[in-house]
């Protein structure tokens, strides 16, 4: 049998071919009238497709460079910040504030769990300059609520800059950073718009921007008001990762043609796009038997599975990629062996799913110990609950109309 290497992982995700044409053409310098042109095209296309009036910093690095970079840049010694953890991507924003000698206060939630805002509350300092959360934890498949948070902070009347790292939310959630009041949104480019890893882009707002006047940990590389000096002049501080940054102009092209040629509503679309497809994906591993990881609040970025009970998840990982070239992911750090995760993120469609669906039946078909586990397991039950859930599907007019509104207040 041939069998199609197929990605289902939260990053990176599969390449979107315009995308690799794109990347495979840019045989150009960065210091001549052709850089300059496309790098102001992508900073104008990012800025409508993370929907925002501010500016955006684009940088050559994997998401967590742009993370540090909303530490170092926004934080001084000393500062008392405010991390929103319940994975290990929040705890990511623990550790780089406690490297940049931070003194942390933590809201901790249990993994596959979203922290209370109740807690969030009792938390927050009057001396608090920032907090930190993610829109979307990609360790755990959990969404949390950055209005919430946001709706928080200004009812406080709190001075802490708001800052998400919406690498993997931003294309699978809505997010009016503007209107809710964030201050830096982090993305990155191996999640949803279906390039490589190794750039990284940050939307940091007017708040922010005054605040780095007065912080002063130490930053070179990742200096964004340097950074943001270039972009005006159209150029980077260093040596771009020009390919990269052509393959980013021809997929926001092609999210903005998925939205009639608006970037915002072709985000919107996106977002439905992993809604869809994460809601097929969940009902299919119920109809199962298996046991969903964040039933509560679950992203549409990526879907946390828990093997049947004694098992390890990382028998369906190695069952999928052998038999069908399909990779997921296991769980990360100590979650490893205990969740399996599948990407719905970037360029993934129905067919995908549907595909994926039909992989996974064979695999628990095929291992006696799984079909056990998963008493009543029969052909086309994932695939018939998935159906149903595609066919019952309205489009989200809500999201769409938010993304028009957007688009109109940018215009
Ligand atoms: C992928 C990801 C990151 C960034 O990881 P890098 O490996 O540095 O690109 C950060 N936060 C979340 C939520 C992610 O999914």
């Amino acid at each position: 049998m041939i069998r199609k290497t197929r990605l289902f992982t939260p990053g990176p995700t599969p390449l979107l071919p315009a995308a690799q044409f794109a990347m495979a053409a840019a045989d150009i310098h960065h210091r001549t009238p052709e850089f300059r042109a496309l790098y102001q095209r992508v900073l104008a296309q990012l800025k409508e497709f993370v929907g925002s009036k501010n500016d955006v910093i684009l940088m050559s690095c994997s998401g967590t460079g742009a993370m540090e970079a909303s530490v170092s840049n926004l934080t001084s010694p000393g500062d008392r910040v405010l991390v929103l953890t319940a994975g290990k991507f929040g705890e990511r924003w623990t550790a780089l504030a406690k490297a940049y000698g931070c003194q942390v206060d933590v809201v901790e939630a249990p993994y596959g769990k979203t922290f209370s805002l109740d807690e969030v509350r009792a938390a927050l300092k009057l001396e608090t300059r920032a907090v930190y959360m993610q829109a979307t934890e990609t360790s755990t498949g959990v969404r949390h609520d950055v209005k919430g948070v946001a709706d928080l902070l200004k009812s406080a009347k709190s001075e802490a800059v708001l800052v998400v790292d919406a690498i993997t939310g931003l294309g699978t959630t809505h997010i009016d950073m503007d209107a809710w009041g964030v201050d830096v949104l982090v993305g990155g480019s191996q999640k949803a718009v279906m390039i490589p890893p190794g750039l990284a882009y940050l939307a940091v707002s007017d708040k922010a921007w005054e605040r780095m006047e007065a912080t002063y940990n130490p930053r070179y590389y990742f200096d964004l008001r340097k950074e943001r000096k270039n972009a005006q002049k159209g150029e980077s501080a260093y040596t771009p990762a020009v390919a990269l940054i052509a393959g980013l102009g021809a997929a926001l092209d092609y999210i903005a043609a998925q939205g009639g040629g608006d970037l915002a509503t072709g985000r919107a679309q996106l977002v439905e796009n992993a809604e869809t497809i994460s809601a097929m994906m969940r009902a299919a591993v119920s109809a199962l038997g298996f046991k969903l990881f964040a039933p509560e609040s679950p992203a549409a970025a990526v879907t946390a599975v828990l093997p049947p009970e004694g098992m390890d998840s990382g028998v369906i990982v190695k069952e999928l990629k052998s038999r069908f070239a399909a990779v997921i992911t296991n769980g990360q750090g100590e979650m490893k062996g205990h969740l399996f995760r599948i990407a719905h993120l970037g360029y993934f469609d129905y067919l995908d799913t549907i595909s994926l669906i039909g992989a996974l039946e064979q695999v628990i078909y095929a291992t006696p110990a799984l079909a056990a586990a998963l008493p009543g397991f029969e052909f086309g039950k994932a695939l018939v609950a998935a159906q149903k859930v595609f066919a019952g599907r309205k489009p989200n007019q809500a999201a769409l109309d938010a993304a028009e509104q957007l688009a109109v207040a940018a215009k």
